[in-house]
């Protein structure tokens, strides 16, 4: 009978068996392409402006500065979290696995309802409201930046309301930047210490996460490709460096070309090069499967709820 071997093993010395309070330097970073499919507004704020950031063209030309989109991490945090409880919601409940709830009772939710004992809040944290313990995220995330420039990905709006009885156009409502279809935003998320069924909810996640943008009912379609995993003691590359890498590349972006530039130029500038480790892109391949493939069911709900409850005991609850 032939073995069925675990890519995620190979990731074993960056995992931990339990959860913690108190963590290690235990460090993956997954590598992904979000590419947005639909014109998204990505700001913040009332303003009609997308958020926009100068930033060196590339890598290779660090003396030419550019004006480039930026994905809030704040943003991508947002859904992600959401989606990973809309995951959990669904599963427990295929499962037959009851859950806990925060204090309105309903379940965990965002944003004053969360349960701080689920392993979406044991994963992103939260805070208790009263005497509990709070828990410390595991996940981080940073913005992202565009690949391409600002003016070669957005384009402006005009909004116009139409008479329905004589299909006359009326004035000019308003317009407003959007970032056009098909833009690609290199990103990055972290999990720092985290367990094998931590990695595979995040995987999941990241997959399944679709919708961004802050104004939720129009626009935001996106979708995540992992390009890359690295792992290590430390963080080894960050958002900004990696689209200034790939823009180097962008006419001829080969999966490969990430792993030498990994192993070279960042192994170089790390704290800990002699623990860094970059999946080759078959292995990352393999893995974003694995994880896909794995079901969420009551044995590894179980594991992973269970695992929350240990860390809240740990704490002192
Ligand atoms: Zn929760």
């Amino acid at each position: 009978m032939p073995v069925m071997t675990s890519i995620i093993e190979k990731l074993n010395d960056y995992l931990v068996e339990k959860p913690k309070p108190l963590i290690g330097a235990e460090t993956i970073q997954f590598l992904l392409l979000r590419e947005i499919l639909d014109y998204t507004v990505l700001r913040t704020e009332e303003t009609r402006e997308l958020n926009s950031v100068n930033t060196p063209l590339s890598e290779s030309d660090r003396a030419t500065v550019v004006k480039r989109v930026a994905f809030l991490g704040s943003k991508q945090k947002a859904a992600e979290s959401r989606q990973m409880e809309y995951l959990l919601r669904s599963a427990a409940a295929a499962a037959g696995k009851s859950t806990p709830s925060g204090k309105n009772g309903d379940g965990c939710y965002l944003k004053d309802n969360l349960c701080l004992q689920c392993p979406r809040c044991g994963l992103y944290g939260g805070t208790a409201l009263g005497e509990g313990a709070n828990i410390k995220h595991r996940i981080e995330y940073s913005s992202a930046f565009s690949l391409l420039p600002f003016d070669q990905i957005s384009e402006e709006i005009t909004f116009n309301a139409v008479d329905e009885l004589s299909q006359t156009t009326g004035q000019a409502l308003g317009s407003r930047n959007v970032v056009k279809p098909a833009s690609l935003f290199p990103s990055i998320v972290t999990l720092k210490a985290v367990t094998r069924e931590e990695l595979i909810l995040v995987m999941k996640t990241l997959l399944a996460s679709k919708s961004y943008g802050a104004e939720s009912r129009t626009g935001g379609d996106c979708r995540n490709t992992l390009v890359g995993i690295v792992a290590g003691w430390e963080e080894i590359i960050t958002p900004l460096e990696l689209t200034l890498e790939l823009y180097d590349k962008k006419d001829n972006l080969n999966p490969a070309d990430l792993k030498s530039f990994l192993e070279e130029k960042y192994k170089a500038l790390a704290g800990n090069p002699d623990r860094l480790m970059v999946l080759s892109p078959s292995d990352a391949d393999a893995l974003v499967r694995e994880c896909a493939e794995t079901p969420l069911d009551r044995n590894f709900l179980d594991k992973a709820y269970n695992d929350i409850a240990e860390y809240r005991k740990a704490q002192g609850d």
